[in-house]
This record gives structure tokens, sequence and C-alpha cells, in this order.
């Protein structure tokens, strides 16, 4: 069995039912030409994307991922995804992979090329790195002013914050700023000192016994791996909030996460150069539950 899978998809609109579904996508060699030069997605980075972790033969929250791509197609005014499409994707890709073994599962959705075909969609799911390290012994991450203000997203749609676009080159440039600050990852804070996200991933706090994550304004992507261990959290009784993150509760939390899905969570050791307080068996507690089958 491969390792990798790749499907180029014929988007249908979402509310064309087709008995069919499997007729619409196909299997390409990963290695071949597959994208036109035309393509807007390379050239301007403009559509949206998903990443699903797939484990032990279970593509994890799948719905809360299609719902997001849908919420992005929205904010990037794409034709709206045909979801049961994208599932039976999903499904097919997955049978195909080992059924051992963690993978990530691409999903991208392309605003095509410049007077059609358009749009344009694939899925591709290859094996994922290993994460162990990060998942046991935890990360150094440095906190990078995003250049934008609170409010920025409500006074400036077009920025496109709340969606997940192609357009990852800022993110791409703040991961290689942390590594050059001796660092593993990044947290961004807003121009006026607010906790915002990640990179890649969701911020989790907890202050004694309650936990707590930047509300999901449109400024932030709202993180599946965050609401599923909010989920996670609040059903094993523990206190879960929302709120506006200032830095300085990012400094005195007893404990902080960076969460996604491919990745999970990795529990933050050192926080711009000081340590964080740091509590293996608990991250090894959010890993066992997000390891686990989850939709
Ligand atoms: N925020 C950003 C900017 C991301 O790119 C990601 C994931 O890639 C996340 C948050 C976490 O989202 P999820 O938990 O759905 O992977």
């Amino acid at each position: 069995m491969a390792d990798t899978i790749t499907l180029l998809i014929e988007p249908l609109p979402a509310d064309a039912d087709v008995s069919r579904l499997e007729a619409t996508f196909h299997e390409v060699d990963e290695t071949a030409p597959a994208l036109r030069v035309g393509e807007l997605s390379t050239q301007r980075g403009d559509g949206i994307f998903e990443t699903i972790g797939v484990v032990d033969g279970h593509a994890q929250e799948t719905r809360p991922h299609l719902d997001r791509l849908r919420n992005s197609a929205r904010i990037c005014e794409l034709p709206e995804p045909n979801l049961p499409q994208w599932e039976a994707a999903i499904a097919r890709a997955v049978a195909a992979l080992p059924p051992t073994g963690e993978f990530a599962l691409k999903l991208v959705l392309s605003r095509g090329v410049e007077h059609g075909p358009a749009p344009t969609a694939w899925l591709h799911a290859t094996r994922a790195a290993d994460f162990g390290a990060a998942r046991e012994r935890g990360i150094r991450v440095v906190t990078l002013d995003r250049g934008y203000a609170r409010g920025t997203a409500e006074r400036a749609p077009w920025l496109l914050m709340g969606a997940k676009t192609l357009s990852y080159a800022v993110n791409m440039a703040a991961l290689r700023e942390a590594k050059r600050r001796g660092a593993d990852d990044a947290i961004f804070l807003t121009s006026d000192g607010y906790v915002m996200e990640g990179p890649t991933s969701s911020v989790i706090l907890r202050h004694g016994d309650v936990w707590s994550t930047p509300a999901p304004s449109g400024a932030i992507l709202h993180g599946t791996t965050q609401l599923s261990l909010f989920e996670h959290l609040a059903t094993t009784g523990r206190d879960t909030e929302y709120r506006d993150i200032p830095v300085h509760d990012l400094l005195t939390a007893d404990a902080a996460w960076l969460v996604s899905s491919v990745r999970l969570a990795a529990g933050v050791v050192e926080l711009d150069g000081s340590p964080m307080p740091y509590d293996a068996e608990e991250t090894r507690e959010l890993n066992a539950y997000l390891l686990s089958p989850r939709d």
C-alpha cells in the first residue's frame, strides 16, 4: 500500500445531487504534472485549504474541517464546496492509505485558471512527520508582532484574516524568524499586545483550573483541534473560556500549548527565552485524547 495518494477533483456546485460522486475525482501520480501554469492558486495563493489528520485509518474531525472550508470559501467569495463530494474523496483517500500510522490529508480549493476551468480542487495525503519530540518534550516559542491591531478583521475584511487561504508565505516567514531566534515556533500578537494564534496552530493556556483560548473573532482561524480539546475538557469537568488574552496572561500562564491537526498538542517549554512551566503528564493526556478516533 502506498504512503501517499493524490486525487484531482472536479468541484461540484454545493447543491448538486450526484449519485456516483466517485466519478467526479480521479487518482493522479503525485510526481506527474497536474496543474496548469495559469493556476491562480500557484500564481497568487488565491485559494483555500484544510489539513486533516488521519490516525490509524480514521480521518479526524472531518465535518469541522469541511465546515471551516465552507466558511473560508464564503469569506473568499469562492463557490461553496459540495461537502458530500469532499467526504467521498476523503473516504476514498483514507481507504487507499495504510490502515495504521499517522497521515496528513490536505484539501485544496483554488479559484482555478483565469477564464476557466474554475475552480480547481485536489486532495493530497502523505505520511505525517514524526512529531514525537514536540509532543513529549515540548517546544520553544517566541512571540511575534502580526502587525495588525485588534479589530482589524472587522475594519478590513479584504485581509481575509479568518479564512484558511493558501497565502501562507507570511506564516512560513514567521517560522523562519522563530528559528533564527533559536526557537521552534511562534505566537502572533496583535500590534496592541493581544494573543492571536501560531502560524499553523491555535494557542491554549491554563491558569490554575481554567483553560482559555483567544476568542475566535474574524482575526484568527477557529482551530478544529482547539474546539475538540475544549469539548473534551468540558466533558471531563474542566472550566474553559474564550476571551481576549493580553500578552501578560501568556507570561503568567501555568501552562501553554500550541495545538493543530497533525502535530496535535505541543507544550510550550520556553517563551521568548524564559522557561515556562510544563507538565509532560498533562500533555500526554491531551495527546492520548487527540489520537483517539474523533468525528
Ligand atoms: N491557526 C492557523 C493559522 C493554522 O494554520 C492552523 C492550522 O494549520 C490552526 C490555527 C489550527 O487549526 P487546526 O487545529 O484545525 O489544525
